[in-house]
């Protein structure tokens, strides 16, 4: 089958689906792969090394889009690319099938197959092609860079010549992913670092990465936790002693990366303005939460603001395109990983089997049916 990366046409999108690399592993399993001119640039893959690794450069999205079986994608398609997919083309990318039901609808009137790397289940045999997990693994690593680069001391306590320097204390609200890849940062980089979740039973993965727990005082400690893995919307009693523990670290805390997420839900805001203006001038806050509104209340989505109080809030919504190449690498890993379990005889035919858990789960379109939402998965 041919299989080709377009372009991202999304603004400042700097990822490609495709690497080199990948496409090396890909044309292993009998395909052949394909390239739009240009689209590995901002990643750092020019032309040439694509083409030294077997692939095709195709000159403008839609001869490439005409050119191949199988479209590999970051970002969800726009309306006018879901116009260039054709019956039984697949796609595979990053789709929100929730937040994107008139895109569904279109292509399922297309007739493509269209892989969203969104839905993909996050059971154990799935981990290899699950993007969701290796873009917040990079957004929760460059959040800590990113804080780094904004605030104007060390990580790292110093005993110097020219005095002592404390640690920057780091607090963690959210030990998802995200959360548990800005704790390992921030403690590599000598901070002491605290962690909050609503589910308690990521204490111990928060303190096997040396950051310390806060602990809520509450009955039920398990106030917050949903069945899988996932957050639920907390009680009222819940959030006020949840905030009254906030409260009482803004005046201690230097930097705060905030990932706190609940599935299908808005951000819960866990950081109010009064936390904010209690913070000591050029601490930083980097919020994860931005997109999804914010679990700050002062955030601006994609933007770096000051406060009067001197804090830095950070609402940048693009954190895996800032490290492009990394996530390049490592989202078209999980695709290739995709294409793989798509090839079950590496003969380069794509067998798209729908009694398959991981294939069927990530499939929202097929055959001329919107196929989402997913039975729920038979294996762990
Ligand atoms: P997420 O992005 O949905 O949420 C981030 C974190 O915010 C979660 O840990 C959540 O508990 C926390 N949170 C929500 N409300 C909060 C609040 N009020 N205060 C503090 N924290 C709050 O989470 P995620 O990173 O997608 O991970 C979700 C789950 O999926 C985890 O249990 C993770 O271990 C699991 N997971 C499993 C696999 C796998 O088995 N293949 C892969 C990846 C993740």
């Amino acid at each position: 089958m041919k299989i080709g990366a377009p372009k991202e046409t999304a603004r400042g999108e700097a990822r490609v689906a495709l690497t080199p690399e990948s496409a090396r592993h890909i044309q292993k399993l009998g395909h052949e792969c394909f390239i739009e001119a240009g689209a590995g640039e901002a990643a750092g893959f020019k032309d040439e090394v694509y083409q030294e690794a077997g692939v095709t450069v195709i000159q403008g999205a839609q001869a490439l889009w005409d050119a191949v079986d199988v479209v590999i994608k970051v970002r969800e398609p726009t309306e006018a690319e879901v116009e260039w997919l054709r019956q039984g083309q697949t796609l595979i990318s990053f789709f929100w099938p929730a937040q994107n039901e008139a895109l569904l609808e279109q292509c399922r009137a297309k007739g493509a197959k269209v892989v969203a790397m969104d839905m993909v289940p996050r059971i154990s045999r799935a981990q290899k092609m699950d993007a969701l997990s290796s873009m917040a693994n990079i957004a929760g690593y460059r959040a800590v860079i990113e804080a780094g680069n904004q605030f104007g001391r060390f990580f790292t306590g110093q005993v110097t010549a020219a005095g002592k320097v404390p640690p920057a204390k780091v607090l963690v609200v959210g030990a998802g992913v995200a959360g548990l890849a800005a704790i390992g940062t921030a403690a590599s980089l000598g901070a002491v670092v605290r962690a909050f979740d609503v589910r308690p039973e990521v204490a111990e993965q928060i303190e096997s990465m040396g950051a310390e727990f806060l602990f809520l005082d509450f009955e039920d400690s398990a106030d917050g936790a949903e069945s899988g893995g996932y957050a639920k919307p907390s009680s009222p009693e819940f959030r006020e002693k949840q905030l009254a523990l906030f409260r009482e670290q803004a005046p201690d805390v230097d930097i705060v990366i905030t990932t706190a997420l609940i599935p299908g839900k808005p951000a819960p805001k866990l950081w109010l303005k009064d936390m904010v203006e209690a913070m000591k001038p050029g601490s930083v806050i980097v919020d994860l939460a931005s997109e999804k509104g914010g679990n700050c209340d002062l955030t601006v989505p994609d933007e770096r603001i000051v406060t009067e109080n001197g804090v830095v809030v950070v609402g940048y919504t693009d954190f895996p395109s800032r490290m492009a190449t990394q996530a390049s690498l490592l989202y078209s890993t999980n695709i290739r990983h995709m294409l793989t379990d798509l090839t079950p005889e590496k003969d380069g035919e794509i067998v798209h089997n729908m009694e398959d858990d991981v294939i069927r789960g990530a499939t929202v379109t097929h055959e001329g049916e919107i196929t989402f939402p997913p039975p729920p998965p038979k294996v762990k």
